[in-house]
């Protein structure tokens, strides 16, 4: 028995929160849901801390206090993103079949720790720009911290790491890491990550390793996306280009998403709340769902997390009851029914 706090989220998460929990329980997944909400912060800690990890529905401004207790707090450091080809799933490509990938991307650092400020409180600081110009110098303003520590990149690397060397068992081939950076115009900070990256790699001498600048890489997820097996990004980066990546298989509607930390995790659906959808029933229960079964993975649940992918699968490959987005006319509740059914 696993003890799930779930988050039922805003806008449109609920509706796709409770189609998971549905097919969750049909797929005999043996958890006690623990309900939570972010309106009172010491039960939403409370109901986080007895569970074994949370089951969350995308936040807007009002459950903030949640997803930063459940990522800074709980020290989620890895956030995984699996970008996998769901059969008849519209999508841009002209052929979108075999695409395998992941994305880890570091979840607490970079941009992401919230330090900004004015212009006017670095002025005393002595720090000049790349042309020796004084930070003073530059007028009113405004500036933000990019905040990157050796111990952060060595636990996500690693984390990257063994998970390619688990696909690789998985797939019977050789695993392999890329690592997107923009080590050219900031050394310092980006080329740390991507230093400590290549020493982490030192350690797992069966995983190939490859360096891109994260723009190039930007491209060579639209041209050659079947060569990616792990990419290890940095905070920002690694939010951009999550969405773009989901794009090639069929959108955020299908994209799942799981943040691990040393002893927690919390799985989502990589998009937003969906606001202009909300109370439509038309929003795609997919990556929630999706999103559950990695949690049955972290949980050890390996039968129920099988059935409930074979069952999605299964569904998109008949391919006649599938969501608007993703080129169908099913509703959500329709979906979740031929899911079930599949079950
Ligand atoms: P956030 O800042 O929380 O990431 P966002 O501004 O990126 O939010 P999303 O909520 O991710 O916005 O939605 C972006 C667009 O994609 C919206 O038009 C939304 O309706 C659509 N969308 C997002 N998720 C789904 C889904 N599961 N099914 C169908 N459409 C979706
Ligand atoms: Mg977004």
């Amino acid at each position: 028995m696993s003890r799930i706090a779930v988050f039922e989220g805003d806008d449109a998460s609920p509706e796709v929160v409770r189609s998971a929990v549905q097919i969750v329980d049909k797929a005999g997944a043996d958890i006690e849901w623990i309900h939570a909400t972010a309106d009172d912060p010491a039960l939403m800690r409370d109901a986080i801390d007895n569970s074994d990890a949370t089951l969350f529905g995308s936040a807007s401004a009002r459950s903030v206090p949640a997803i930063e207790y459940l990522r800074w707090g709980k020290k989620t450091y890895a956030n995984v993103r699996p970008i996998t080809t769901m059969p008849n799933a519209a999508t841009p490509l002209a052929d979108s079949s075999g695409i395998d990938f992941a994305i880890v991307r570091e979840n607490l650092e970079d941009l992401y720790v919230g330090i900004e400020g004015s212009l006017a409180d670095l002025s005393g600081a002595g720090l000049t720009d790349r042309i020796g110009r004084p930070i003073g110098d530059h007028g009113a303003g405004t500036f933000a911290v990019k905040l990157v520590t050796t111990s952060g990149i060595e636990q996500v690397a690693r984390s990257a790491f063994e998970l390619a060397r688990t696909r690789a068992h998985q797939r019977s081939r050789t695993g392999r890491v890329t690592i997107g950076t923009k080590h050219n115009v900031l050394p310092v900070t980006d080329g740390h990550f991507r230093e400590v990256a290549l020493d982490v790699a030192t350690e797992y001498p069966d995983v190939e390793v490859v360096s891109y600048l994260a723009d190039d890489l930007a491209r060579r997820l639209i041209i050659s996306p079947r060569e990616l097996d792990v990419v290890l990004l940095p905070n920002l980066y690694g939010d951009i280009l999550s969405d773009e990546a989901a794009a090639l298989v069929g959108g955020l509607g299908v994209a799942p998403s799981g943040c691990y930390g040393t002893d927690y995790a919390y799985f989502e659906a990589s998009h937003g709340t969906a606001p202009d959808i909300a109370g439509k029933n038309i929003i795609n229960p997919t990556a929630q769902i999706l999103a559950a079964a990695m949690m049955l993975d972290y949980l050890g649940q390996d039968d129920p997390a099988r059935r409930v992918r074979s069952a999605v699968h299964s569904v998109y490959a008949e391919g006649s009851c599938l969501t608007v987005d993703v080129g169908g006319h099913a509703s959500t509740t329709d979906f979740t029914d031929a899911v079930v059914a599949a079950l």
